[in-house]
């Protein structure tokens, strides 16, 4: 309005002598504008479309046509053209009706003074108004895209990891067909097959991480009357190849009952990856390589502990443990990603994970789920 353009004021007026009035008001104050008169719908439909007002002053009652109509007519033209009641007078609860309504304002006849402040307020209200919806838009777009991307991003992460395992398998099998024809010739070589075989796991075990990973954000709970024992001894079992493995002893207890609503596929491996740590960071100078899974499934809740004797870890990085990336050990040859995994699927279960653990002494992770109904809401 403080700019040069001329402001473009289309006034619902059938009294001359006001229209006058009210452009004498608004020149003292210094306003630049230019107005159209008019006084009957058609020419007030008329001039909303041709003369294109930056706001409408309207009297309240014409012969034939009042502000209420006006008004509707000018929201179906323009949402945002400030629109003011300029009026002889009418009763307080009028006025707020016609706010009510979508009017911004009104002035009194009587008091035409403000009229200048009204204009000016309405407009900065539009306007702010306008701002803040474009904002909106802005961040709902950004929200959007960025939801697009995540997923993208998902889908990206997990075919190239899907694709990678399958050449590395190959290799894993010469390998072991090399290793085969070699079985009496070169011990340096069969050592260096031995080295690359290693590696190989290690590379493998990391893709599964991002396969799990990535299956956590991408898919949906799953949820079954889940046979816990079963799941344990299963998740345990695929760990029987690893290093390690036949120097713990293992003892799984499963208390109450055995069976507990939630989703089998994350259950499995929540316990694989505290299980397979626990083997990992045994203590290879203890005698005895202690390590008990427990868990108590009751109907409100699954309470499982993983708990060993191994080399423990430091307090200061306890805090740490399950970020991404992040290892609290020079012992670890992993991506430092299972913890951060384990604690991403406890809480799509709406669980929680904490550990307990003393450098040297042990560590002992437990893990709370709530039970899950199969719409996917959790009992707490
Ligand atoms: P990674 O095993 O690949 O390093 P994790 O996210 O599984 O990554 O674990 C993070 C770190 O937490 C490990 O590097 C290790 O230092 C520590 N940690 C996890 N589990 C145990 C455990 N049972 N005993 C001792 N340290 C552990």
């Amino acid at each position: 309005m403080e700019t040069n353009t001329p402001l473009r004021i289309l006034m619902l007026e059938d009294v001359e002598d006001d229209v006058g009035l009210i452009e004498r008001v608004l020149e003292r104050e210094g306003l630049a504008f230019k107005a159209q008169r008019v006084d009957s719908r058609e020419t007030f439909t008329e001039g909303l479309r041709t003369f294109r007002p930056d706001v409408v002053l309207s009297d309240h009652a014409l012969p034939q046509f009042n502000s209420l109509e006006a008004l509707r007519v000018c929201r179906e033209h323009s949402a945002s053209v400030p629109f003011i009641l300029v009026t002889g007078s009418v009763s307080e609860e009028f006025a707020v009706n016609c706010l009510k309504q979508g009017a911004d304002d009104y002035v009194l006849k009587t008091n035409l003074v403000r009229l200048p402040a009204a204009i000016r307020g309405a407009l900065k209200q539009r306007r702010d108004e306008m701002h803040r919806k474009m904002a909106e838009n802005t961040l709902r777009r950004q929200n959007e895209e960025l939801i697009k991307i995540n997923k993208e991003l998902d889908s990206f992460v997990y075919s190239v990891s899907h694709n990678l395992r399958a050449p590395l398998m190959s290799v894993l099998g010469l390998i072991n067909l090399a290793q085969l024809e070699s079985r009496n010739g070169d011990q340096t070589l069969n050592r260096y097959f031995e080295m690359m075989l290693h590696s190989i796991h290690k590379l493998d075990d990391t893709l599964k991480e991002i396969l799990n990973y990535s299956r956590n954000a991408r898919s949906a709970l799953t949820v079954s009357a889940v046979d816990v024992q079963k799941v344990i001894e299963e998740s345990v079992n695929r760990l029987q190849y690893m290093e390690g493995w036949k120097a713990v002893q293992l003892e799984i207890e499963v208390k109450e009952g055995t069976t507990f609503y939630t989703d089998g596929y994350r259950l499995g491996v929540i316990i694989n990856n505290l299980v397979s740590n626990a083997i990992k960071y045994r203590d290879v100078f203890k005698g005895r390589c202690e390590l008990t899974v427990t868990a108590s499934a009751s109907d409100e809740a699954l309470k499982l502990a993983v708990c060993d004797n191994g080399i423990g870890i430091a307090s200061d990085y306890l805090p740490r443990i399950f970020d991404m990336f992040f290892r609290a050990t020079e012992r670890s040859e992993g991506a430092g990603l299972g913890l951060y995994i384990a604690r991403e699927m406890v809480e799509k279960l709406r669980g929680h994970i904490s550990v307990d653990a003393r450098e040297g002494e042990g560590t002992r992770f437990t893990v709370v789920l709530p039970r899950i109904f199969d719409d996917g809401k959790s009992d707490v």
